[in-house]
C-alpha cells in the first residue's frame, strides 16, 4: 500500500518521540461553562441593543506551517477505501450498501451524518472508458467561514490546520451550514435532543494531533491523497503540473480559493466539470459572513431572547450535572 506523506507530522504522545514542531497553542473554542459566562455577557449587551455586529472573526487568519492534504484526482480509481477508512475511524454507522458496491456512483452524494467523506464519479472528457473520481470532504479552510459565522465559537482552527467543531457548544442555529462556501457541514437530524453538525475532522484528535496521517490518506492504495505540510503540498502539486502539463490543468484548487484551504486538489480536467465551486472568491469569506449575520434583522430581534433561552437551558443542565454526585452520595448513605 502506498502511503503518501511528505514528512512525519510529529510524533505520537505514546511512543516517546518528539512533538510536532508547530506545537499546538490553545484553541479558540471554550467549554460549556466558559460559554455560559460568554452567553450571559452577550445577552446583557444584546438586551440593551448594543450588539451592533456579529462576532468578528479576525481571530482566524490561518496558521503558518500547518499541515494539509492534496488529492490528485488523476490518481483516484474510485475504490472508496478512503470512505471505508473514514467510516471505521469515526465509528460511523455501516452504510446500507457495502463499500465495494459501485451502484452508489449512479448519483452524486454529499457528506452527511453517516459519511464525513464521499467519492463521486464523473465522465472523463479525455477518455470515456476511464471515469474521474472526486473525493469530497471539509476543505479545512485557512480562514473558515463556518467558524466566523458561528455566534458561539463552536468551531476552532488548530495550528495543525484542522477545523474542529465542538458539539457541546452548538445550539443548532446552522449559520455554519449557510456560510460554508463548499456546502460541507451537514446536520445530524437523528440527534434530536442535542443539535449536532457533522463534517470531516481531519482525524485531528485521534491521529493528526499525535503525528499520524489521516485514516483516508493511510488507506488510499494509489497514493491519490498526500498528507504533509501545506507549503510542501503546494510545491508537490506545482511540480506535478509542470512535469506533465498535458496531464494536469494548471491550477491547484484550494491554493487561493476562499483565502486558501488546507485540503487541496489537482486535476486532469477543469474543476468546474467536477462540480467544484469555481465561483468561490479568493478573498476569505469572513467579510461576507460578518455582513450576513449583521444583515439578518432576525438576529437582532431574537438575539437577546435566543441567548437568554440558551443560557437558561445550559445553566439548568450544568446545575443538574453538578447535582448528580451529591445526589448519588445522598443515596448511598
Ligand atoms: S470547507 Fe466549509 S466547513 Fe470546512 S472549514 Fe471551510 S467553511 Fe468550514
Ligand atoms: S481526514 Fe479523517 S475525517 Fe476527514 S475524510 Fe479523511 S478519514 Fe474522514
Ligand atoms: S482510496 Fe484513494 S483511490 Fe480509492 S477512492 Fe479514495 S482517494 Fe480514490
Amino acid at each position: 500500500m502506498k502511503i503518501n506523506q511528505t514528512e512525519p507530522v510529529g510524533k505520537d504522545e505514546g511512543d516517546g518521540e518528539k512533538a510536532p514542531d508547530n506545537a499546538p497553542v490553545p484553541e479558540q473554542g471554550m467549554n460549556r461553562r466558559a460559554f455560559l459566562g460568554t452567553v450571559a455577557a452577550i445577552s446583557g449587551v444584546a438586551a440593551v441593543g448594543t450588539a451592533g455586529s456579529a462576532r468578528a472573526s479576525e481571530d482566524f487568519s490561518g496558521w503558518p506551517n500547518s499541515y494539509g492534504l492534496l488529492t490528485d484526482l488523476t490518481a483516484c480509481v474510485g475504490c472508496r477505501s478512503c470512505e471505508k477508512a473514514c467510516n471505521e475511524a469515526n465509528n460511523l454507522p455501516k452504510p446500507a450498501l457495502p463499500f465495494d458496491d459501485a451502484s452508489v456512483f449512479d448519483q452524486k452524494r454529499r457528506p452527511d451524518a453517516h459519511a464525513y467523506t464521499v467519492v463521486n464519479r464523473y465522465e472523463n472528457p479525455k477518455d470515456k472508458n476511464t471515469p474521474i473520481y472526486r473525493k469530497v470532504q471539509c476543505n479545512h479552510c485557512k480562514e473558515p467561514a463556518c467558524a466566523s459565522a458561528c455566534p458561539i465559537h463552536a468551531y476552532s482552527k488548530t495550528p495543525e490546520g484542522a477545523v474542529k467543531y465542538n458539539p457541546d457548544l452548538c445550539f443548532g442555529c446552522r449559520y455554519c451550514m449557510i456560510a460554508c462556501p463548499f456546502s460541507v457541514p451537514a446536520y445530524d437530524y437523528e440527534s434530536a435532543l442535542e443539535p449536532r453538525i457533522v463534517k470531516c475532522t481531519m482525524c485531528y484528535d485521534a491521529r493528526v494531533k499525535h503525528g499520524k496521517v489521516t485514516a483516508c490518506a493511510e488507506a488510499c492504495p494509489t497514493g491519490a491523497i498526500t498528507f504533509g505540510k501545506r507549503d510542501e503540498l503546494i510545491k508537490i502539486a506545482r511540480a506535478r503540473i509542470e512535469k506533465e502539463p498535458g496531464k494536469y490543468v494548471d491550477h491547484i484548487f484550494g491554493e487561493h480559493e476562499a483565502g486558501g484551504t488546507n485540503w487541496m486538489y489537482i486535476s486532469g480536467v477543469p474543476f468546474e466539470q467536477l462540480d467544484f465551486p469555481t465561483n468561490v472568491p479568493n478573498k476569505p469569506p469572513i467579510e461576507l459572513t460578518k455582513g450576513f449575520l449583521s444583515s439578518v434583522p432576525l438576529v437582532f430581534t431574537i438575539w437577546p431572547a435566543l441567548f437568554g433561552m440558551c443560557y437558561a437551558a445550559l445553566k439548568h443542565r450544568d446545575e443538574a450535572d453538578n447535582d448528580k454526585p451529591a445526589q448519588k452520595k445522598e443515596e448511598s448513605k
